[in-house]
């Protein structure tokens, strides 16, 4: 682990010699940005391809900059990477999701499950992410099956004994473990009968084609009978199409996210759509 922790310092030096400007900046300010709370979890539902109801959603970060409007992710989680400050980020989100899970039951409302991205640098040794869901789910008191915690391939194929383990004792906890973008990394799929996982997310570059390419087409039904053949579910992300939606419940995948339904929402706006009952 230690020889690990000099070659990321290094990568990490190295990395930060050629940035931007721009990313300084954002760096600098990243640090003021957490202090003041500033950055808001947007909500994007997941619906379920059988009855077209929302079943849960996908927690997604937007940067509310004072001066700067709203920054994507794309701009600060890779700033929020080579800082460091992403395990502090992705411990705000947490916190702030479980929170905001609470408020909705005591409202009665019914919003399923929550997703969480997370980075590889959660699944170090070092840096205690099962103690720190524990104690979140302690601090808030709720229901560990309402939380999905979402990690690419890359994160796992990185130290794979290590990150098993850690995503079993993640489930003995109670809650869910999906793999997100599958099919963009290179996973040996050998592997994929021994990961503690309950999910795939099928990474929208496969969507985007599919009901006019015969090859994403192709790639979709193998992840889907994949994932069922392992007792997964499947979730297909970035479906913007009514085309889409029907190619993906005739061909049995379980859940959909993706602008034909609706972008990622405000809280209060999630909120109001899981209470109007809001359908596809
Ligand atoms: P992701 O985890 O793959 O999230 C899905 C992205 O696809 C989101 O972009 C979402 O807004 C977008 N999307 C959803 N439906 C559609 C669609 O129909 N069409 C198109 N074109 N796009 C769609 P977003 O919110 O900009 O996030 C980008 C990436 O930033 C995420 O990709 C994730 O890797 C990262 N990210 C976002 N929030 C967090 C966070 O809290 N923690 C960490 N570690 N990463 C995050
Ligand atoms: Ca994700
Ligand atoms: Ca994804
Ligand atoms: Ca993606």
């Amino acid at each position: 682990a230690k020889t690990h922790g000099r070659n990321s310092y290094k990568l990490y030096t190295a990395d930060l010699n050629v940035q931007s400007s721009e990313f300084m900046a954002l760096a600098n300010s990243l640090h003021r940005a957490l202090d003041r709370h500033e950055i808001r979890v947007f909500y994007q539902p997941l619906v379920s391809l059988q009855t077209g109801k929302i079943v849960g959603a996908e927690a997604l970060a937007r940067w509310q900059h004072p001066d700067l409007g709203i920054i994507m992710p794309n701009k600060f989680i890779p700033v929020a990477e080579q800082t460091g400050l992403i395990l502090r980020l992705s411990e705000q989100i947490l916190f702030e999701v479980c929170e905001q899970m609470r408020i909705w039951e005591s409202m009665g409302l019914d919003y399923g499950w929550i997703a969480v991205n997370l980075s590889g640098q959660h699944f170090q040794p070092d840096n205690n992410l099962l103690e720190i869901v524990a104690k979140v789910l302690k601090e808030t008191g709720i229901d560990p099956l309402h939380l999905e915690l979402e990690l690419t391939e890359g994160i796992i194929m990185q130290n794979v004994e290590f990150t098993i383990a850690l995503l079993s004792d993640l489930q003995d906890l109670g809650v869910k473990v999906a793999i997100d973008d599958f099919g963009t990394g290179y996973s040996s799929l050998s592997y994929l009968k021994h990961f503690p996982v309950n999910a795939l997310k099928i990474d929208r570059c496969f969507i985007q084609d599919v009901t006019s390419d015969r090859h994403d087409a192709t790639i979709c039904l193998a992840i889907i009978d994949l994932a069922h053949s392992l007792a997964l579910e499947v979730i297909a992300e970035g479906v913007e199409t009514q085309e889409q939606f029907q190619f993906l419940k005739d061909h049995g995948c379980d859940h959909m996210q993706g602008y034909l339904f609706s972008q990622p929402l405000p809280t209060a706006e999630f909120a109001k759509m899981l209470s109007d009952g809001k359908s596809l």
